[in-house]
């Protein structure tokens, strides 16, 4: 494909994809984010990196092309990390122009497999995905899960104990995988909240999924009713807290997606755990943290940025500031908050490519040297796990330190 080094002029009117014209016209072709794009690091393809993926948008919205193999693997190839937005000089905002393509192209052509689709369906319905979970814990320690199962975490868990309220405080919301398969991570963030002498509400079962993951897989109109429910479940004026990076961000923009006065208000009540918590770590009971003079982990951690932390919510630093004072030393990766390749659902779609992604943030987390790795991302945290890494959530080091100390 020809990559011009200018701006194209914008035509009047929305072409087929229906995008934003000016958005769609804001990329000069400079270059600057390839280097940052983890599919382009990996193919070294055009089509692969962020400015050939917005020349095919454009002539696919101007009609010059109709929907070619090319051009379904050039978006399906995506991670929708969106590394390329905070590299981009021109703050061309790739993920809204990903988003609302993948969209289109989900409504006309019908591109998810049906199994994601089903999938995606089944994480809707809080009871089915626990009994599923638990069906799926059982045939792990029976060893009979076939090979299209070894992303997952090893030992899930067959019972669960029940989370409990403790107050109406803070939400915390729970989610869909997460509540399933990590809620060891909602037990830690349920005490660390507390431990500020704040009480939690849980957002359970009313607000079950916030429907990130189907934005991701281009569908729209599920993803727009999730929202719905979920800013339906957790009204108030209270603060929504989220420790998934990925429900955080897809939380923060509800006020987008839905753009309804409702929704916006949403969104501003929203926080990632982390952000939240770095402004009270000096109200941390049960001793101030002030008194740890030594920190309770000696441990050399590392911390891996989740997309949706880093390029998205931009509050990846919250991470270092509230591990800082429990933690002896705290590492960055030198790869510059580079993707993991987990990506919603973009392992299971794309697992070669996915696992080479991965290969790259191995390699960085090696040259780090640490005893562990802290992810604020489920998917990401599970998708390193899977790769041999040893990786837990920030609230869990830090559930850690306040029993020890
Ligand atoms: S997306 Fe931004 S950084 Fe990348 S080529 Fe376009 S203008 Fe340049
Ligand atoms: S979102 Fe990520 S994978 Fe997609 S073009 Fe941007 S940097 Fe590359």
């Amino acid at each position: 494909m020809k990559i011009s080094g200018s701006k194209p002029d914008a035509p009047a009117v929305a072409g087929v994809l229906g995008l934003d014209q000016t958005d769609l016209y804001s990329c000069v072709a400079c270059g600057l984010c390839l280097p940052h794009c983890p599919t382009y690091r990996v193919t070294g393809a055009d089509t692969h990196s962020p400015r050939g993926r917005i020349a095919l948008m454009q002539v696919l919205d101007e009609g010059k092309t109709s929907l070619t193999t090319e051009i379904v693997e050039a978006f399906d190839t995506c991670i929708q990390c969106r590394g390329c937005e905070t590299a981009c000089p021109g703050d061309v905002p790739f993920g809204a122009l990903m988003e609302a393509s993948k969209e289109v192209i989900e409504t006309t052509d019908r591109q998810t497999p049906w199994w994601l689709k089903t999938a995606l369906r089944t994480i809707t319905y809080p009871r089915l995905l626990r009994f599923g979970s638990s069906a799926v814990a059982l045939a792990q320690r029976l060893r009979l899960l076939p090979p299209a199962f070894r992303g997952i975490p090893q030992r899930m868990p067959i019972n669960r104990q029940q989370l409990q309220s403790s107050g109406d405080d803070v939400w915390l919301f729970t989610g869909c995988v997460m509540d399933a398969w990590q809620r060891n991570t909602h037990f830690a963030t349920q005490q660390v909240i507390e431990a500020t002498g704040i009480s939690v509400r849980l957002s359970g079962d009313g607000a079950p999924c916030c429907g990130a993951l189907h934005t991701h897989a281009g569908l729209g109109r599920q993803a727009r009713k999730l929202a719905n429910r979920v800013v339906s479940a957790l009204p108030g004026d209270n603060p929504v807290l989220v420790n998934s990076a990925g429900c955080g961000a897809a939380m923060k923009s509800y006020g987008t997606l839905l753009n309804t006065a409702e929704a916006r208000a949403f969104s501003a009540r929203v926080l990632d755990i982390h952000e939240w918590l770095a402004e009270r770590l000096n109200s941390l009971k049960p001793s101030n943290i002030a008194e740890h003079r030594q920190p309770p982990i000696k441990k050399r951690v590392a911390v891996q940025d989740p997309c949706h932390l880093r390029h998205v919510q931009g509050t990846h630093g919250a991470v270092r500031e509230v591990l800082q004072p429990f933690v002896s030393e705290l590492v960055d990766l030198d790869d510059d908050g580079m993707c993991c390749g987990a990506g919603g659902a973009f392992s299971a779609l794309q697992p070669q490519l996915a696992a080479e992604v991965r290969n790259l943030k191995i390699a960085a987390i090696n040259r780090a040297n640490a005893d562990l790795v802290v992810s604020a991302n489920p998917g990401c945290a599970m998708y390193l796990a899977a790769g041999g890494v040893d990786v837990c959530h920030p609230m869990e080091l830090i559930a850690q330190a306040l029993n020890d100390g």
